[in-house]
């Protein structure tokens, strides 16, 4: 994806108020990202290790939701679980069930979408084998080209769901 800046980020947020998309801790070291690489910005916010992020293009624009790590109790720590976005399978708690507030007024009235993703939300790297998982189970046919494209429709039919009944859900 293109290098976006913190301001742009921040005025991203489409599923949180302003403020909270004020308060948000961002990336340390943005312009030192390996953007090249990336297919959305996704991270776990430093300072608030149960909300993360994901800034993806979408529609010749920029959006960003907002996330928070579900409590999954009964998943057992030596389960493997794959990731929805990008199909990697981690061990423990690599993958971990987070939710998205809907947008709009569904969002307000406590409305989420839930989905399984890469604990750090670093599906780009994982996909390009540029970050390792411990255990490797799967056995993919697939070229980098098409788990990247997978990955992105992935996140894509996401992002619907988050935006599903709002009028922008059919921009
Ligand atoms: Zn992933």
């Amino acid at each position: 994806m293109q290098p976006i800046s913190d301001k742009e980020i921040r005025g991203s947020f489409v599923n949180c108020s302003k403020g909270d998309a004020r308060r948000a801790n961002l990336p340390k070291g943005l312009s030192d990202l390996p953007w090249d690489d990336l297919d959305f910005l996704g991270w776990r916010d430093p300072g608030a290790p149960e909300r993360g992020y994901i800034v993806a293009e979408r529609n010749g624009g920029v959006v960003g939701v907002t996330l928070r790590l579900a409590q999954d109790v009964r998943r057992s720590i030596t389960k493997s679980t794959v990731c929805s976005i990008c199909l990697t399978t981690h061990s423990g708690t690599g993958v971990a069930l987070f939710t998205a507030p809907r947008v709009g007024a569904a969002g307000r009235q406590g409305n989420t979408v839930g989905t399984y993703i890469c604990a750090d939300l670093a599906c780009s790297l994982y996909v390009r084998g540029k970050k390792r998982v411990d255990l490797e189970t799967t056995f993919e046919t697939l070229t980098v080209e098409e788990r990247v494209v997978r990955a992105v429709v992935n996140l894509s039919a996401f992002l619907d769901k988050v935006f599903e009944g709002t009028p922008s859900a059919a921009n």
